[in-house]
């Protein structure tokens, strides 16, 4: 093959891009992707150092098997790298009696037999000191879950990806694709790639990317931010797991301080629409809104509304947040995979394995819960 030909070409080297080029090339298949920054950039959607993973999943059921999936091929990728992955400190869903957010959660853990503890308020808050939840309060405790390592996952996939053979270009952007019966072309400024196959995981710039598809798509800005608190080894991992709370102020989400960052955290619920070529990047004194504060001074102890360090996020929502991975409606040999809705990072080894699947085997089907037709 010559160095701008493969089996398969992948535009976007994300997260989900890195993760296909991972599956792709352990299984000894030719890929390039291609990335319009560098390989693990600040400018996408996989910034910030940390994500959740969890397996209770109050989004809906349907996610659990993956949920279980992702982590097997996490642990894996972890063992053969040595790299730290996964802090499996558990997570928490937290919300009121009134809006069930801790119930949706365990409805997942009975439905598929995981391992989960309801806790009150005033548990939440004996066990966990940085807490201050109301006592009334309820929540359902994944064992499981915990923190990823965003970088570590990047190294540990480009590892396996160069160890195989797979190849990364990094500071090109497509400017164009075409596909035929016959194979598939992608322009860069830097030339033309041809291979037989071509995924598509351009995240916040898909609806772009696929301008041909008409997605619904909104891509929101996100800040994400880390807070000042009187004592680490109050919010470190074991002592603080990562959370997600629905308390009627709104839907934030946090992470425990992992070392040498502190708490962070972010608002889920928010939609702030943007073009992720032309927005405010630079987070903002307005962005510590009010109801942050509010969240901040009335449900922990020990934290504070001002920021040790911020960086910017973009999430890509589609209108159930269901995530879109299908085949092209009108090309059998290009892959898209979409609106991941803010709460992907915890699947990215099962999508990488179910987009090689999509581009190798034409047997396999797209998932109907992410279907790219429902929504036409
Ligand atoms: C603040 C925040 C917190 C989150 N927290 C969690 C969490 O706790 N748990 C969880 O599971 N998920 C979480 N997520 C979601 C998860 O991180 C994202 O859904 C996931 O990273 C999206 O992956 P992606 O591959 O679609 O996008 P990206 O990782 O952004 O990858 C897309 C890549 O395509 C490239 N690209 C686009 N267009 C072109 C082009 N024309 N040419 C070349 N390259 C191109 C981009 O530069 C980018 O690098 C969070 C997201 C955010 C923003």
């Amino acid at each position: 093959m010559s160095s701008k030909s493969a089996e398969v070409i992948v535009i976007g080297a994300g997260t989900m891009g890195a993760a296909a080029a991972w599956a792709l090339a352990r299984r000894g298949v030719d890929v390039i992707a291609i990335e319009q920054f560098g390989y693990y950039n600040k400018m996408a959607s996989h910034g910030g150092h940390t994500r959740i993973f969890r397996h209770c999943y109050f989004e809906g059921e349907k996610y659990v098997p993956w949920t279980l999936e992702a982590d097997r091929l996490f642990s894996e990728l972890q063992d053969r790298t040595g790299l730290e992955l996964q802090i499996r400190v558990g997570c928490l869903d937290i919300g009121t009696p009134e809006n069930g957010h801790a119930k949706l959660a365990r409805a997942t853990a009975i439905e598929h037999n995981l391992p989960y503890e309801m806790l009150t308020g005033k548990d939440v808050n004996e066990r966990f000191p940085g807490w201050n939840v109301p006592e009334d309060f309820e929540a359902c405790l994944d064992p499981d879950g915990g923190v990823l390592r965003v970088e570590n996952v990047f190294t540990a996939f480009r590892r396996e990806i160069d160890a195989a053979g797979g190849r990364i270009v990094e500071n090109q952007k497509v400017l164009g694709w075409e596909a035929t019966d016959d194979g598939v072309t992608v322009t860069t400024a830097d030339g033309v790639y041809t291979g037989k196959q071509l995924i598509i995981t351009a995240g916040a710039w898909a609806g772009k990317v696929l301008s041909d598809l008409h997605l619904p798509l909104q891509v929101t800005r996100k800040p994400v931010m880390w807070f000042e608190v009187d004592d680490m080894n109050t919010f470190a991992p074991r002592n603080f797991p990562p959370f997600i709370i629905d308390c009627d102020i709104q839907h934030f989400y946090g992470l425990p301080a992992v070392a040498p960052d502190s708490l962070k955290m972010g608002i889920h619920s928010d939609m702030n629409v943007v073009d992720p070529d032309n927005f405010q990047r630079e987070v903002q004194p307005e962005d510590m809104v009010p109801e942050f504060v509010e969240f901040i001074g009335s449900m922990l102890k020990g934290a504070h509304a001002r920021t040790s360090m911020t960086s910017m996020c973009m999430y890509t929502m589609t209108p159930d947040e269901d995530f879109i991975i299908d085949r092209h409606p009108q090309h059998a040999n290009v892959a898209i995979a979409a609106g991941f809705s803010g709460h992907s990072f915890k699947f990215a080894t099962v999508i990488g394995e179910h987009l090689a699947d999509l581009a190798t085997d034409p047997s396999v089907a797209g998932k109907p819960a992410f279907a790219v037709g429902r929504f036409s």
